[in-house]
């Protein structure tokens, strides 16, 4: 169950986003079960996809995919030394796969700044910085357990060692995430058994006042672009207004439609739900019918017996092959058995991958 965290300063909005995110999901109302706890949520991924599929099967149970997002509290500058909550954010970070990292750039007096004053750049790093040095305290561990048995003698130990003192430089002499670097596959497989927090991949949230979301201005969206290029080439920034969220979650159907239509707008949590969970590596496929219209998540570049597996594990142990349509060809047909006949029905052989 790979999951993304949501982390940051203090009151730069986190948990307001995370409420958002549940509230405006219908999440509590269809998917009773999703409420894992206070800071843990399932929410849905849209995809326009699935709701064709279920208004035109009306199936009993609807099962889309989701994306599992934690609401990380507890990182301060100082975090990684004891500070706040000193630790307790650790643990948590580890268990996900990917970060949301949000950062605040709005003004709002009655919001207390923990550094002073809005400086969204300075934020980025003092956590990245906080992240790293976690990473340092733990690596230097490693690094030293390690060294102790490749002195007495351990060979066998050597190449892991070696790849662990690099690692170990790039972080503390280096100054770098552990993410920046181009690992070959060995050194991938020895960071995979190592859980380190700055090999996760990050999407900037830039939380901006309503009036500047909606006019897509903001003097330190340019400041973040850059810096985000400078320092995590690659990753993507995606701006939106945890304010003008909570007011349209509050909002019915109708009257958040009006609303962004007369603001010519468009909320942007769809956007961060599908980045979300790409960055998980994750994809899904339906099945569909009367009963049921399911997506059944799996890791991109999964073959089709594993796929199938997914679904029931008698399906991947007696694997023969697997057919499937494409939804804009069912859309088009308009029935299984037109695509059947029209031949484009897909006949996954084994090798192929869904
Ligand atoms: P967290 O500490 O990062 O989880 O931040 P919270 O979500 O608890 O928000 C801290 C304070 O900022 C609360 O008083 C929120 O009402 C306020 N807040 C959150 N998001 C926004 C926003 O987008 N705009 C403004 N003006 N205030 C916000």
């Amino acid at each position: 169950n790979l999951k993304v965290g949501i982390v940051g300063l203090p009151n730069v909005g986190k948990s307001t986003f995370f409420n958002v995110l549940t509230k405006s999901s219908a999440t509590a109302e269809n998917f009773p079960f999703c409420t894992i706890d206070p800071n843990e949520n399932k929410v849905p991924v849209p995809d326009t996809r699935f709701t064709y599929l279920v208004d035109f099967f009306k199936p009993v149970s609807k099962v889309p995919a989701f994306l599992n997002v934690t609401d990380i509290a507890g990182l301060v500058k100082g975090a990684a030394e004891g500070q706040g909550l000193g630790n307790a954010f650790l643990s948590h970070i580890k268990a996900c796969d990917s970060l949301f990292h949000l950062t605040r750039a709005f003004d709002d007096d009655d919001v207390t700044h923990v550094e002073g004053d809005v400086n969204p750049v300075r934020d980025l790093e003092i956590i990245l910085e906080e992240l790293r040095l976690k990473d340092v305290e733990y690596i230097d561990a490693a690094h030293d357990k390690m060294a102790k048995l490749v002195e007495r003698g351990d060979k066998k130990l050597k190449p892991e060692f070696d790849c662990i003192a690099k690692v170990r430089d790039f972080l503390k002499e280096d100054k770098k995430q552990v993410r920046f670097a181009d690992w070959n596959t060995n050194e991938i497989e020895v960071l995979n058994r190592h859980l380190l927090i700055t090999t996760k991949p990050m999407i900037y949230l830039v939380n901006l006042s309503e009036k500047d979301y909606i006019r897509k201005k903001n003097k330190w969206l340019v400041k973040i672009k850059e810096w985000i290029d400078a320092n995590d080439p690659g990753a993507m920034l995606i701006p939106f207004s945890g304010a003008f969220e909570l007011r349209l979650a509050d909002l019915d159907d109708e009257e958040r439609a009006k609303q962004l239509e007369e603001l010519k707008t468009t909320s942007a949590l769809e956007k961060i739900i599908v980045q979300g969970y790409k960055a998980l590596q994750l994809m899904y496929f339906f099945t569909t019918g009367p009963d049921e219209c399911k997506a059944w998540t799996i890791q991109i570049g999964t073959k089709a017996p594993q796929a199938a597996g997914k679904i029931h594990t008698d399906f991947e142990r007696g694997f023969i092959m697997a057919e499937v349509m494409k939804y804009t060809e069912f859309k088009e047909e308009g029935s299984e058995a037109a695509c059947k006949q029209k031949n484009i029905y897909l006949k996954c052989p084994d090798t192929v991958v869904i």
